[in-house]
């Protein structure tokens, strides 16, 4: 009988090299790039990630909180969940916070806002309309920087501000809005989706 049983392991496996490994694995799949936007396919029970945006959001009021474990602490002991300072609230903060771990922590909302408006300006950020948030409503967009906004007046104060008060190029779009502290935060465009309610 072996005695202890680290006895009874021989030398460790020779592992392949890295590129021999990298080869191994199963190539992308590059043909079917996903043109829906996954549910929710990270979450905690009480936060999830909104991932054509990257940000992190309560599955309670489905509000954007800032990618820090500060503020969904903070977010964690409001009206949503009402968590007593403690572990457990320790604990879902840092959770929720390494659903977005390569991401550095939101510092500055003002900035960061900036950054996802940058992105929801792309052509190609024209999303499914998003099940868990208010309906699409109508909206415009500028057609020189692809900016969306759910107001007309306020697309009027962009054209003034950035494009010279240029007057004619806008175009009319659906539109949904993330809400972040109890404002609106992020305007988007949306399509709908036909045949909703199967999944
Ligand atoms: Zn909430
Ligand atoms: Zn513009």
């Amino acid at each position: 009988m072996p005695g202890h049983p680290f006895e009874e392991m021989g030398p460790p496996a020779r592992r392949p090299a890295s590129h021999v490994h990298r080869q191994l694995q199963r190539p992308l799949q590059r043909e079917n790039p996903p043109t829906r936007v996954q549910k929710r396919p990270k979450e905690t029970p009480y936060f999830a990630v909104f991932e054509p945006f990257e940000i992190i959001y309560c599955q309670s009021c489905k509000e954007l909180v800032p990618t820090s474990s500060i503020a969904i602490g903070i977010h964690l002991q409001g009206p949503c969940y009402g968590m007593p300072p403690g572990p457990k609230l320790d604990k879902a903060a840092l959770q929720a916070r390494a659903l977005l771990a390569a991401a550095e922590d939101d510092r500055n909302m003002i900035r960061r806002r900036g950054e996802l408006y940058a992105r929801a300006a792309r052509a190609d950020m024209i999303l499914p309309e998003v099940a868990w948030l208010r309906p699409p409503a109508s909206g415009y967009f500028c057609l020189l920087c692809g900016q969306p906004r759910r107001n007309r007046a306020v697309l009027r104060e962009h054209m003034r501000r950035v494009h010279d008060g240029e007057k004619d190029m806008w175009g009319t779009t659906l539109v949904q809005t993330l809400r972040s502290a109890g404002v609106d935060f992020l305007t988007f465009r949306v399509r709908r989706v036909r045949g909703r309610g199967g999944g």
